[in-house]
């Protein structure tokens, strides 16, 4: 992609309204070029009374803006839940982007750290929080330092008041991009993920009504008041509506974050945005969302791609995390790939995934996959681990054991049973 010194939030809006999807980014925006494109306008209007939290609120719901952190629940629902909850509350934004395949948060923030800034302000002045706090993963030390400095530039300009932004630091743990974790992390605690009730939204940090967002949900939000709703809803295909940001990796010639209609189909995306497969590769399989989202065929390659499309395939879209695999890919050195980095990342808490991510590992190094055995321990995983990691960590296994049987028994894995 072009990178502008100066682009704005309106020439983000520019490039995709003229049909040209990928946003053209700056390679790092400082204060002074994104208030030349207007930026901040949109704070200094919430915070003057200009803009009200109702018309915001409709406005994300016209604009269908949902949690791009992979969950997909849609942000101005949660904007009311916490509003309907007592004070004081806070606001913390989710940038620990661990998702195996998942970097989209990443170039976000190293290119637009003010677009982000100004979206996360925005919700936290729209739930009246007391502060606001980012959760940034260890792995990404040089965007420590860019939000650092966009912080301090904010404090200098009387943006923001000193210590109302906090930034902190994860310590690489997967299991803290899961957000009742994440706000364990903060309180300085071991990054366990909480039972619910009580969800987040009532007892988060500190035991407030916390609104805790994806950084690329809160991204959105001055692009779509600059443009309209109708602007970011009008994007999409197959009946789907938005836009999504895919991390597309794997066989592909132009692999990278591309920018795309929700609803999009796997076959659509590598031809028109990731340049078609690598030379001499055919397309086998894919992740449609990191590890977690499960493995599809080739064959299911032209199913629209979004949240809700996904489920009658026992696969999630997550955070968009496209993973494309091709006929010279191992599917077992997938498989065990996958489960050894779910075992590695299981925070122990409680026994079916801490014991099954490990005995579903041993069972893939097998010679013969034993089908029965499989499915038993996929299910106990899946419906009695406390969260997302041990519930979706068979995912992969299970989309193998449906789809590719053929394609396993080629490359000497027997199943049995
Ligand atoms: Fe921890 Fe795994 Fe249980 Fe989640 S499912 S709480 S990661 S042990």
């Amino acid at each position: 992609h072009r990178h502008l010194g100066h682009a704005t939030v309106a020439s983000v809006g520019d490039a995709l309204a003229a049909g040209e999807l990928h946003a053209e980014m700056p390679d790092w925006q400082r204060l002074a070029g994104y208030r030349e494109g207007n930026g901040y306008a949109l704070l200094a209007a919430c915070r003057a009374g200009e803009v009200g939290v109702d018309e915001l609120t409709r406005m994300l719901e016209e604009a269908g803006l949902r949690g791009l952190g992979g969950a997909g629940f849609a942000t101005f629902k949660k904007w009311g839940f916490v509003r309907a909850e007592p004070g004081p509350r806070y606001c913390a934004i989710n940038a620990d982007e661990g998702e195996p395949g998942t970097f989209k948060d990443r170039y976000y923030l190293e290119r637009s750290p003010h677009c982000f800034l100004e979206g996360a302000l925005v919700s936290a002045w729209a739930v009246e929080a007391e502060a606001l706090y980012i959760y940034l993963r260890d792995e990404y030390p040089a965007l420590h330092q860019v939000l650092r400095e966009a912080i301090r530039e904010l404090e200098t300009a009387g943006l923001v008041d000193p210590g109302h932004i906090v930034l902190r630091r994860g310590a690489g743990a997967y299991i803290c991009g899961e957000e009742s974790a994440m706000i364990e992390s903060l309180e300085g605690k071991p990054g366990k993920p909480r039972h619910r009730p009580p969800f987040v939204a009532q007892r988060g940090l500190f035991d407030r009504p916390t609104l805790v967002n994806n950084v690329e949900t809160v991204y959105w939000i001055p692009p779509i008041w600059a443009r309209g709703a109708d602007w970011f809803a009008g994007h999409g295909r197959h009946g789907r509506k938005g836009l999504r940001s895919f991390s597309v990796s794997g066989r592909v010639k132009n692999p990278g974050v591309h920018l795309a209609p929700a609803g999009i189909t796997l076959n659509e995306l590598v031809e028109e945005y990731a340049g078609g497969m690598q030379e001499g590769h055919e397309l086998l399989a894919y992740l449609p969302g990191g590890a977690s989202g499960g493995i599809l065929p080739a064959h299911k390659a032209d199913i629209p791609l979004d949240f809700d499309t996904l489920q009658p395939h026992d696969s999630f879209i997550g955070s968009a995390a496209v993973i494309v695999l091709s006929d010279q890919d191992d599917l077992r050195a997938v498989a065990t790939n996958l489960l050894a980095f779910f075992a590695d990342e299981s925070c122990g808490q409680c026994t079916p995934c801490r014991v099954g991510t490990e005995k579903m590992l041993a069972l893939l190094e097998r010679d013969t996959w034993n089908l029965a055995e499989l499915d038993r321990l996929s299910r106990v995983m899946m419906d009695a681990s406390i969260c997302g990691l041990g519930q979706a960590a068979p995912n992969p296994v299970l989309g193998l054991l449906k789809d590719f049987r053929d394609v396993l028994a080629d490359q000497n894995v027997i199943v049995r049973g």
